[in-house]
């Protein structure tokens, strides 16, 4: 017998194997896959050295992982033919030097992580007694003899040298499994979780298995015996043999008898899809991929499949689903679906740095071959690799889209499901703004049947237009109806509708589309293209109303920035725009439905409002010639405020104080019916208690109802 040499674990890793067989844990079948990726690093190392040096695979050609259960000896082996340990290796990789990742798991676990994140911290060997009581290393380096490492645990384990020589190169780790876990001998539940977590390894994982048959043999005690042996060694042999039998059996007897005989399954046959060339792939085994990454019932809306080589490989098969999750933006937990692969091991779904959050509807797979296998989050974050992978995948994606643009119908589907996202692209991504922009689709006052695009409309601007015009608001209706595109549309100037909530954010960064400035017809400044007699026209307007202008700001008072005269209106009296750089009314509105927005931000940000009057406008006029007659008229202060307010309504704002503005209007109505106001016992007291008489009316209509 040789020696047995006994070590101490490193006191980390021995808390942590303690940590791992005596805490509960019921998601126990992650060891498998822990051990096979270990069995697939080890065969990538051997065939990356192989590819300078051949000879290194002479002892052992065949690059693979086999899972041998046994029922009766109660162990599990996985054996690899990859590049194996020398004693110096197994005394430094499994037990005697910590890896930084060892405390970082231990405080990880304590914080709430899953076991199943052992991988990442480069540990996953110790989950081997997450199942196994004893655990026993045999393995062979080409540069060294043969070694047994074995340990139960308990802060110690031994090597000795492997005298049988069982291993020709690699590793054998050989479970002795606990009691309570004989359910990983069962052939069915070994395929359930290689195929759960294993199944795209890149060397063939086979699953032996012990099977049982009957054979007519002749009775013959010594013969059968021989079979026996010969049956074991593979399927193929007994058969032939078989047939051998059918011509002796003539003359001798026959018995049946059942022998075992050791059947090998291959469990990750199909090759992983995005390995293979896109063009022997059909569309049918992208949707059934698809399907089975994602657990969706319908196929996907595009795909594309691509690989990036040179100074940096990697593969990747990214899909669009047909809808929207419908979470998409509401749970901060739904990250991206991206898969990440290095070299077919999985590493991670939700590998943050891989995608920008903007593209989080895209589902696929990114298999490189650079990242190290061992990458922990922190690292990805850092890692170049990831940032250049990252970059070619929104390249690729941007790519997909407007592919997928030239299908109309499609691209109809996409956009409706996926516009915010672009729209959040456009926000987020400085360097795709352009591409983005030629993605997006709008309706417009030409065209409220069929979203265009900036190229469309660019395409059919007036000889005159220098800028695209937009209106932002809450719907189709609303906007094409606004004060503010009247003279805008009478002058045949198409005016996009840009009636998603998120527009506002969006064209706030984007400002303009092939060198056109992008204008809204509700903010300050608004330049219409105009020819000397309109321009004259105009500065006559504005020194006609200056007066006026100056007392409706004093009657404003604060109320507003400042009023002007208009030249965007053609049939309503006055509107309200706001300012170059505050909120529009419809980003106000949008503002107030965000509930939990403190009052402090709204004040400081609400919209600028500039009230502009219609200088062609029979209001306009006669309030003109009122105010010039007498600047105190008592009648004008409350038509001034009641313009200023119906300006609000018809330009998209809320009143702040409607029950006032109601009992503005009612004395208008009085008085067009001739009441007398001082004939009103509560008249007077109307405007001071607005609340009252709103209240009144409530309960005059109530009470007619009943009668009713
Ligand atoms: P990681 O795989 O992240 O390095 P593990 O705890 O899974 O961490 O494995 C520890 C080390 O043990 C590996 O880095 C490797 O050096 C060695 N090892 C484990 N399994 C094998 C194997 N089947 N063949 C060769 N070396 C192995
Ligand atoms: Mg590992």
């Amino acid at each position: 017998m040789s020696e047995v040499e006994t070590f101490a674990f490193q006191a980390e890793i021995a808390q942590l194997m303690s940590l791992i067989i005596n805490t509960f844990y019921s998601n126990k079948e992650i060891f498998l896959r822990e051990i096979i990726s270990n069995a697939s690093d080890a065969l990538d190392k051997i065939r990356y050295q192989s590819l300078t040096d051949p000879s290194v695979l002479e002892a052992e050609k065949e690059l693979k992982i086999d899972l041998i259960p046994n029922k009766e000896a109660k162990t599990l082996t996985i054996s690899d033919t990859g590049i194996g340990m020398t004693k110096a290796d197994l005394v430094n990789n499994l037990g005697t030097i910590a890896k930084s990742g060892t405390k970082s798991f231990m405080e990880a676990l304590q914080a709430g992580a899953d076991i199943s994140m052992i991988g990442q911290f480069g540990v996953g060997f110790y989950s081997a007694y997450l199942v196994a009581d004893t655990v026993e290393v045999r393995s062979k380096h080409n540069d060294d003899e043969g070694y047994i490492w074995r340990s139960s645990a308990g802060g110690s384990f031994t090597i000795q040298v492997d005298e049988e020589g069982s291993v020709k190169r690699g590793t054998q780790i050989i479970l002795h499994m606990k009691e309570d876990q004989l359910e990983y001998l069962e052939e069915k539940r070994i395929k359930e979780i290689v195929k759960k977590h294993s199944q795209f390894i890149g060397y063939p994982i086979k699953l032996h298995v012990e099977k049982e048959r009957e054979v007519e043999v002749e009775d013959d005690e010594a013969e059968t015996e021989e079979k026996k042996d010969e049956a074991a060694e593979g399927e193929d042999k007994p058969k032939i043999e078989e047939v051998e039998d059918d011509e002796e059996s003539k003359d001798k007897a026959k018995k049946k008898v059942k022998e075992t005989y050791m059947d090998e399954e291959e469990l990750n046959k199909t090759k992983p899809i995005w390995t293979r060339n896109p063009d022997d792939i059909s569309t049918d085994e992208y949707a059934s991929f698809y399907k089975s990454l994602t657990n969706d019932w319908e196929d996907h809306l595009a795909v594309k499949h691509f690989s990036v080589e040179g100074q940096l490989e990697f593969r990747a098969l990214l899909f669009i689903p047909k809808r929207a999750p419908m979470d998409m933006f509401e749970s901060k937990k739904t990250k991206n679906n991206i898969k990440l692969y290095v070299r077919r091991v999985f590493i991670m779904d939700n590998c943050e740095d891989l995608i920008p959050e903007w593209l989080n509807f895209i589902r696929g797979v990114v298999d490189s071959e650079d990242l190290p296998l061992n990458i922990s989050r922190e690292m990805l974050q850092q890692s170049k690799i990831l940032k250049v992978i990252r970059k070619n995948i929104v390249k690729k994606c941007l790519d997909l889209f407007s592919e997928l643009s030239d299908d109309e119908e499609n691209y109809k589907k996409f956009y409706e499901h996926f516009a915010k996202n672009l729209k959040l692209g456009v926000h987020e991504d400085s360097t795709n703004r352009k591409k983005l922009s030629d993605l997006l689709r709008f309706y417009t006052s030409k065209s409220d049947e069929d979203m265009i695009s900036f190229k469309d409309y660019v395409g059919r601007m007036k000889e005159n237009q220098k800028d695209i015009y937009f209106i932002t608001g809450e719907s189709k209706e609303a906007v094409a109806n606004s004060t503010f595109v009247e003279r805008v549309k009478a002058r045949g100037f198409e005016v996009l509708y840009l009636i998603d909530p998120i527009d506002e954010y969006m064209i706030n960064q984007l400002k303009e589309y092939d060198g056109k400035k992008l204008v809204s017809v509700t903010k300050e400044g608004l330049e219409l293209p105009e020819d000397e007699e309109e321009k004259k026209k105009f500065e006559e307007d504005k020194a006609k109303y200056e007066q006026l202008c100056k007392v409706m700001k004093d009657i404003l008072d604060k109320k507003v920035e400042k009023v002007t005269v208009s030249n965007r209106l053609v049939s309503s009296p006055g509107c309200i725009v706001t300012g170059q750089y505050g909120w529009s009314a419809n980003m106000e509105r949008i503002m107030k439905a965000q509930a939990l927005r403190d009052a402090t931000s709204m004040g400081y940000m609400a919209a600028k409002k500039h009230f502009e009057i219609n200088p062609d406008h029979a209001i306009i006029k006669s309030l003109r010639e009122k105010v010039e007659a007498d600047e105190n008229d008592k009648a004008v202060k409350d038509l001034v405020m009641l313009l200023f307010e119906t300006a609000l309504l018809t330009s998209g704002f809320s009143l702040q104080d409607p029950t006032t503005h109601a009992s503005r209007i009612h004395r208008m109505i009085k008085l067009g019916l001739g009441i007398d106001e001082d004939d009103e016992a509560t008249g007077a007291a109307a405007e001071d208690m607005p609340d009252l008489e709103e209240a009144e009316d409530d309960n005059g209509a109530t009470e007619m109802e009943e009668v009713d």
